[in-house]
């Protein structure tokens, strides 16, 4: 007996896995430092109580979208929700990519752009942009030339941290008629977001998520704001009731707690000014501006041995060496944690 033989190429995709390793410093996923307070958990739990889970969810995610929608004043039609803003991502391509269908990329951007793209069988043009790795009149042309059905976009950028400028991002949908993505899962910390682009701009989705800014990754809850039309094209590819009634209850506590987990960000976008500066201080160091929850910088060793030496020292950061060059990503955690990490990489470098 043998095993089944899967799809070609499958087999030489490594599964998508950033460590969870169990250190007391955790600044690898970008993640809030903190939980939401009690509050919020106390009234989740009412909420969990008061689900009928013997019955499947509201397939519409009706309450859940309309507070989305309400939140960013944008019809409710235009208004979609998915675990994660990565399965909307994954709704988009299945809708709009596909076989014989172009995909856009401008890279360093999220690898799991690149992912999705493969997985649902699209064509992937991928642009390499350099430092500060911002969208220009030349790519937007160059890119348009290669008549593609989607393109993706990540403002503010991970792992690079930058916003891209709005008129870039406008440009891109004026020139094309493809699907353009406004991956925009870090907006709450810095940047322009793309929104009052969208009511005249058909083509344009802006997708967002609750993982960061409010708190609540261990909930898988995203969505996306777009024309009508494309949440249409959701409905048509979308599970039937992909979005468990658990994480439809998270979300839409979340967003009624929004001024505690709002109340964080400048804190948090201090620490990631603060990592900025003390690494700048730092003599052979290359750090690059963010406008997100994170900081990218090529230290001036071997990235591999200071990622270990930090993790040593129980601060665990993420090696992004495959996609910029001995470059790691650092999480903007709170203060201590902070603290930690910038005393433990001094110790590494010392
Ligand atoms: N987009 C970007 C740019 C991200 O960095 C991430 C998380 N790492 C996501 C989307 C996915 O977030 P989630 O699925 O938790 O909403």
């Amino acid at each position: 007996m043998t095993a089944p033989e899967p799809r070609p190429g499958l087999r030489k995709v490594e599964p998508y896995a950033s460590p969870q390793i169990d250190v007391p410093v955790r600044l690898n996923t970008n993640e809030c430092p903190r939980p939401l307070p009690q509050a919020f958990t106390d009234d989740l739990v009412r909420a969990i109580g008061e689900l009928t889970l013997n019955r499947y969810p509201d397939g519409q995610m009706t309450e859940l979208r309309e507070e989305l929608a309400a939140r960013a004043a944008h019809p409710l039609e235009g208004t979609w929700a998915a675990n994660g803003s990565n399965e909307v991502l994954d709704q988009l391509l299945l809708a709009y990519g596909g076989i014989g269908h172009k995909a856009i990329l401008f890279e360093p951007t999220y690898q799991l752009h690149a992912r999705l793209i493969w997985l649902t069988h699209t064509e992937p043009i991928r642009f390499k942009i350099e430092p500060p790795y911002t969208i220009g009149a030349k790519e937007v042309a160059a890119s348009v030339s290669m008549r593609p059905h989607v393109v993706f976009t990540c403002s503010p950028n991970n792992p690079t941290g930058n916003a891209q400028p709005l008129d870039a991002i406008k440009r891109l949908a004026e020139a094309t008629s493809a699907l353009v993505i406004v991956d925009e899962a870090y907006i709450e910390f810095g940047g322009e977001t793309a929104l009052p682009l969208v009511a005249d701009h058909p083509n344009l989705v802006v997708v967002r998520t609750l993982s960061k800014a409010f708190a609540i990754a261990g909930a898988r809850v995203g969505y996306c704001l777009a024309a009508p039309e494309v949440v249409e094209d959701l409905q048509r590819v979308r599970l039937p009731y992909h979005m468990p009634a658990l994480s439809q209850a998270a979300g839409l506590t979340a967003l009624r707690h929004a001024e505690e987990a709002t109340a964080i960000l400048d804190d948090i976008r201090k620490e990631r000014d603060r990592i900025v500066d003390a690494l700048q201080a730092i003599p052979g160091m290359k750090v690059f501006r963010s406008d997100a929850n994170f900081v990218l910088f090529v230290p001036p060793k071997p990235s591999k041995k200071v990622w270990q030496g930090l993790l040593d020292r129980g601060v665990l950061v993420r090696d992004l060496t495959t996609v910029v060059p001995n470059a790691l990503r650092v999480t903007a955690g709170a203060t201590e944690e902070v603290d930690r990490f910038l005393q433990a990489l001094s110790e590494v470098l010392a």
